[in-house]
């Protein structure tokens, strides 16, 4: 199983990437989770991260495609993984496309035979705003809250095109009780499992 959670902040890739992750037992892979420990831990990684981070913009990719190389290339992730906020860009879908061949996992190939599945997790705008206004995540005031959703919306978004060409793309309303939504992606990736 090899899953790449997309989905606007606040649609819930992150409890539901978990929850799958847990239930397969795969490990759960969030570029987010990495970015704030390398911050706490006061990494150089994480000093150069931080701005970016508080201010709701993307951190460069450069920097994204070391921490996912060194991850992906640890032992675990050979039995599969679920991403979660990664690839964020094209730019780093394109990067991982690559990487995927150099580690050798399967099904790293385009096209529709390909075994991974990029979710994406729909969910209106102001449902987002109350969501993760109700998180209190040191990055969840409205200011940047509205910055995440516009940088969403302006470079992560077209990644949902990139995916669907490609056949690999399963569209799951997110709007939903988290137990309804981990329901109908368990149902729609269970052909994979
Ligand atoms: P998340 O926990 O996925 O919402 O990520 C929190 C913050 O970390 C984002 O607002 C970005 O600043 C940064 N981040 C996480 N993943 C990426 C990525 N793939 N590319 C660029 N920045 C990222």
């Amino acid at each position: 199983m090899q899953l790449i959670f997309m989905g606007p902040p606040g649609a819930g890739k992150g409890t539901q990437a978990q929850l799958l992750a847990a239930l397969w037992k795969i490990p759960h892979i969030s570029t987010g989770d990495i970015l704030r420990a390398c911050v706490v831990a006061k990494t150089a990684l994480g000093q150069k991260a931080k701005a970016y981070m508080d201010a709701g913009e993307l951190v460069p990719d450069e920097l994204l495609m070391d921490i996912v190389q060194e991850r992906m290339n640890e032992p675990d992730a050979r039995a599969g993984w679920i991403l979660d906020g990664f690839p964020r860009t094209v730019a780093q879908a394109a990067f991982f496309d690559k990487l995927l061949c150099e580690v050798g996992t399967e099904g790293s190939q385009s096209g529709k035979d390909c075994a991974i599945r990029a979710v994406n997790l729909d969910v209106p705008d102001n449902v987002l705003v109350t969501r993760l206004l109700s998180r209190g995540r040191q990055d969840d005031n409205e200011e940047t809250i509205r910055r995440r959703l516009q940088v969403y919306r302006e470079q992560t978004e077209p990644l949902i095109e990139f995916y669907s060409a490609r056949e690999q793309l399963v569209a799951v309303d997110g709007d939903r009780d988290m137990e309804v939504v981990t329901a109908e992606l368990q149902q729609a990736l269970s052909g994979d499992s």
